[in-house]
């Protein structure tokens, strides 16, 4: 162990149940550490138990580590799900599917096609970015050039699903979400919107803060087709016969209730893909979204509790991020290894 390890049975203890405690409990059982994982809410029951689900990658341009990291992730992703499903027999609803977004003027249109290139060196053919001619299908944006964008990196997965199926999977390796147990090992606090208000309490200063989304499944089985975003709505198509849409995003609000502001998503994706029109709500949902003071994932030593750490700061992009920030968060608590980018560093928040 890197510190804090006791001559116990347990090597660590993951405090939060979302996809960052979830990917990190399954990184260190995949290299053979004993692990407990303790939610007193229960798996999913914070913004992890949602329905959006894009694991959508940054522009390709401007590159940083930060970029690479996410990179990283979702080159990672198909093999993770596909693992995770195959251990514990629940599907996560994965598919690289890729993604459509409308472009609104030539302007738009020059930096998309600039963007080709840069994509096509920085994502190392990996996958690609490019400007494609609309075909009129029905599940396409709309677009007034009558140009689209259609990246190949983008994927989707139902984040409900995902979480149920890394609780399914760690059953299947012994490792069962309990509601209460004691520090033992190595402690890696992924408590999300509630593990910032309490760091922000011992730092006495603002370490991050819970940006509430909604988010609404309509009923609409599209097929396997590209996701779209357009007019800012991410619009998913599930492989369950839903499509998701989302997501406001609220420094202010009351409780977590949804309300006409989801409405307006709501209509905003039916602008985007008309097809949706007549398609049911069947679910309407709301979440605090956990955004560090960086804006970027905060992962790494708690500083002043010697043997804790902390995987938080997933924000927008947290199911994107899951399986590398399991990985390097195995590497240093396990390991000793520290491969956490510069901007993701939790001390620098303190
Ligand atoms: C509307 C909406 C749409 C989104 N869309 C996307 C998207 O399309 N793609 C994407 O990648 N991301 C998306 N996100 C962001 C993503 O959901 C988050 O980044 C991610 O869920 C954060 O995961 P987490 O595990 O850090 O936090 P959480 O899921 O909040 O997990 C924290 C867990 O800690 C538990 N907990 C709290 N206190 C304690 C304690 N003291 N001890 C133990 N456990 C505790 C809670 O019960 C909870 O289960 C969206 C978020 C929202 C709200």
């Amino acid at each position: 162990m890197a510190s804090g390890g006791m001559a116990g049975s347990v090597d660590v203890t993951v405090r939060g149940a979302g996809i960052f405690g979830l990917s990190c409990a399954w990184a260190c059982v995949q290299r053979g550490a004993r692990v407990h994982v303790v939610d007193p809410f229960g798996p999913g029951a914070g913004s992890s138990g949602g329905v959006v689900g894009a694991l959508a990658p940054h522009v390709p341009e401007n590159w940083n580590d930060k970029k690479a990291f996410q990179l990283d992730s979702l080159l990672m992703a198909e093999a993770f799900w596909a693992e995770v499903e195959a251990t514990g027999g629940v599907t996560a609803g994965y598919a690289r599917s890729g993604r459509l977004q409308p472009l609104a003027d030539e302007a738009a249109v020059a930096l998309a096609r600039g963007r080709e290139a840069t994509a096509a060196e920085l994502w190392q053919g990996q996958a690609s970015w490019q400007v494609v001619a609309a075909t009129g299908a029905a599940f396409e944006p709309a677009s007034p050039t009558g140009l689209l964008i259609h990246d190949t990196l983008t994927a989707r997965m139902h984040p409900r699903r995902a979480c149920a199926a890394l609780v399914a999977a760690l059953a299947a390796r012994g490792v069962e979400v309990m509601a209460e147990a004691p520090d033992e090992g190595a402690v890696i606090w992924a408590t999300g919107a509630a593990g910032l208000e309490e760091m922000s309490r011992e730092a006495d200063r603002q370490v991050g803060v819970p940006i509430k989304g909604q988010a609404a499944l309509l009923r609409f089985d599209a097929g396997a087709v590209p996701q779209v975003f357009a007019g800012g709505v991410h619009v998913v198509p599930h492989a369950d016969g839903t499509v998701a849409v989302g997501s406001t995003s609220e420094r202010e609000f009351e409780g977590l209730g949804t309300d006409d502001q989801l409405d307006a998503v709501i209509e905003a994706a039916r602008v985007a893909v008309p097809v949706l029109r007549g398609a049911e709500v069947i679910d309407r949902w709301a979440g605090l979204r956990p955004r560090a003071r960086s804006r970027a994932p905060m992962l790494g030593v708690w500083p002043g509790r010697k043997g804790h750490y902390i995987a938080n700061g997933g924000f927008k992009i947290g199911f994107g991020m899951g399986p590398k920030v399991g990985a390097v968060m195995a590497d240093l608590v396990l390991e000793g290894t520290d491969a956490i980018p510069e901007g993701f560093r939790a001390e620098a928040l303190f």
